[in-house]
C-alpha cells in the first residue's frame, strides 16, 4: 500500500468523483445504521419527518438535523451508542476545555480506522519507519497521546510514549534516543524549546528533530515561524475531535495550504454558525462533519464550534481530499469586549509579529463599572530584557497599535517578569475572563 510518497496512494489521490460516489455508498449506510440502532437519531429523523432512504444524494443530508455538543453531554455516557457494549473495545473523553467531557467509544472496526488515519496522517507529513517518534500529548482518555501512539506504531516507527510533563526528562529522553518527530501540543513545544535554551541545549545541533507534528488548540503562523526557527523543525498541524476520533480527522501535507480532510470517512460541510445556512467552500463558518465509517458513536451532521474555510482546489502534492484552512478558534472562544468579537487567535498574531515578545501572552478582560476591560500581559524574552537599547513604553505602544489595527480596540498592555506567564503542557489557556457572574 504505502510507496516512497503516500501512504495508501489509491485512496489519497482518488479522483473527486470517485470519491464523492464513495461517501454516499457510506453515508446511506450510516444513516441506516443510525436510524436503526439509535433512539437518538431515529427520534431525530422522525421529527422532521425523515425516512433512511430520503438520502439518495449527498446534497440531502441537508435534510438531517445537526447534532450538537449538549446532545452527547446528554447522552453522557453511552446514551448515543449505536452498538452494543460487548462491541466497544476503547473508550476516550474530550479535554473537556468547554464543559462536561465528551465520551468517545470505539468499536474494533473503529479502532482499525483510527490507526489507518493516523498512520496516513504522519506518513503524510514525511513521517517514516526509521523514524523515532517521541510523542508528548497526553496519554490516557485524552486521544492526543494513544492516537499518535497508534498511527507510529503501524507505519512502524521507534514510538516513544512519553505524555506529558516533565520537560527535562523529555529533552533527555530526545536526545539520548535520537527523536527525530515530535508530536505534542504548540503550546509545549514552545515550552521544551524555552527549557532547552534554559539547559544550555541547542536543538538545531544537539537534537534530530526533523518533523513536530502540533495540534489539539489554535496556533498562528507566527508561533509556528518561532517553534520551527528555534527547534529546527518543519512543523505541520494536525487537527481532530473526540466526538470523531481524535487526531486523525486532517492533517498539513508539505505544501502547507490547509489541512487535507481524509474525506473517506468524514464528510464536511461549513455553516453559518448563526443561521446554520449551508456555505460553500471558500466561505468562512463552522465545520460539521458526519463521521462516514465510525460505528460505535456515529456523528451525523455534527457540529464542531471550530472556524475555518473549505479549499476545494486541486493540492500540489496529489492528494485529492479537501482541504480546510487553519482553525480561526472556536466559536465558544469568542470573546465579546465591547460589543468587538474577539478571537484570542487574533491577539496571538498581532503581538507575536514582534520579536522582543516570548511566546506567551494571556488577555485579562474585566468589568469593573459599566465598560468592559482589555487588557494584555507579555513577556519580554531573555535577549530584549537584557538588552539597554529597549524602550518599552514605546514598544507597549506600538504593541498596542498592532492589536487595534487588527482587532479595532484599543488594549492596555503590561510587560510582565519573565517566567510569571503560565507555561503549557497540554491546551494553553490564554484568556481571562474576570466577568463571568457580573452584569
Ligand atoms: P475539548 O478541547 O473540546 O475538550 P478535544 O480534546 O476533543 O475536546 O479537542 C478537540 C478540539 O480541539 C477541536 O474541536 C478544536 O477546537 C481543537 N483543536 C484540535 N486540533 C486543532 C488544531 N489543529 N487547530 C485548532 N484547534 C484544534
Ligand atoms: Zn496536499
Amino acid at each position: 500500500m504505502a510507496n516512497s510518497k503516500y501512504w495508501n496512494e489509491k485512496i489519497e489521490t482518488m479522483s473527486v468523483q470517485d470519491l464523492r460516489k464513495h461517501q454516499l455508498d457510506k453515508l446511506k449506510k450510516q444513516v441506516k445504521h443510525c436510524y436503526d440502532n439509535s433512539m437518538f437519531y431515529r427520534k431525530k429523523f422522525k421529527d422532521a419527518g425523515l425516512q433512511p432512504d430520503d438520502i439518495k444524494t449527498l446534497e440531502d443530508i441537508q435534510k438531517i438535523p445537526f447534532t450538537v455538543k449538549n446532545d452527547l453531554r446528554d447522552k453522557y455516557p453511552l446514551g448515543m451508542l449505536t452498538v452494543k457494549p460487548v462491541d466497544v473495545v476503547e473508550i476516550h473523553a474530550s479535554s473537556g476545555t468547554t464543559g462536561n467531557p465528551i465520551i468517545g467509544a470505539y468499536t474494533q472496526g473503529d479502532m482499525n480506522a483510527w490507526e489507518e488515519l493516523m498512520a496516513r496522517s504522519i506518513y503524510t507529513t514525511g513521517g517514516r519507519n526509521e523514524d523515532v517518534i517521541h510523542i508528548a500529548y497526553g496519554y490516557g482518555l485524552f486521544t492526543g497521546g494513544l492516537g499518535f501512539h497508534y498511527g507510529s506504531h503501524k507505519i512502524g516507527a521507534m514510538t516513544i510514549p512519553v505524555s506529558g510533563g516533565m520537560s527535562q526528562r523529555q529533552i533527555k529522553l530526545m536526545k539520548d534516543l535520537g527523536a527525530t518527530v515530535l508530536c505534542c501540543t504548540p503550546s509545549f513545544a514552545v515550552y521544551l524549546a524555552e527549557a532547552m535554551a534554559n539547559a544550555g541545549i541547542d536543538p538545531k545541533k544537539d537534537l534530530k528533530l526533523r518533523i513536530g507534528l502540533f495540534g489539539a488548540e489554535p496556533w498562528s503562523d507566527k508561533i509556528r515561524e518561532r517553534i520551527e526557527a528555534d527547534l529546527g523543525i518543519e512543523a505541520f498541524d494536525v487537527y481532530g475531535l473526540t466526538e470523531l476520533c481524535g487526531p486523525g480527522v486532517s492533517i498539513e501535507c508539505r505544501e502547507h495550504n490547509g489541512l487535507h480532510i481524509w474525506e473517506d470517512h468524514f464528510l464536511v460541510e461549513t455553516i453559518n454558525p448563526e443561521t446554520g445556512e449551508v456555505l460553500s467552500p471558500g466561505e468562512e463558518g463552522e465545520l460539521v462533519f458526519t463521521t462516514l465509517t465510525k460505528t460505535g458513536i456515529p456523528m451525523l451532521r455534527f457540529r464542531t464550534r471550530d472556524i475555518s474555510v473549505i479549499n476545494t482546489d486541486k493540492c500540489a502534492c496529489g492528494r485529492t481530499h479537501a482541504r480546510m484552512i487553519r482553525i480561526r478558534g472556536r466559536s465558544d472562544d469568542m470573546l465579546i469586549i465591547r460589543g468587538v468579537n474577539v478571537f484570542p487567535s487574533q491577539v496571538e498574531i498581532a503581538v507575536m509579529s514582534f520579536p522582543e515578545l516570548a511566546p506567551y501572552y494571556q488577555i485579562v478582560v474585566d468589568r469593573p463599572g459599566a465598560l468592559d476591560t482589555f487588557a494584555v500581559k507579555l513577556e519580554l524574552t531573555e535577549k530584549a530584557s537584557k538588552s539597554k537599547k529597549l524602550n518599552k513604553d514605546t514598544l507597549k505602544l506600538d504593541i498596542q497599535g498592532k492589536i487595534h489595527s487588527i482587532i479595532g480596540l484599543t488594549a492596555d498592555i503590561e510587560i510582565v517578569k519573565c517566567g510569571e506567564l503560565p507555561r503549557s503542557e497540554g491546551k494553553a489557556k490564554h484568556v481571562l475572563d474576570l466577568r463571568k457572574g457580573k452584569i
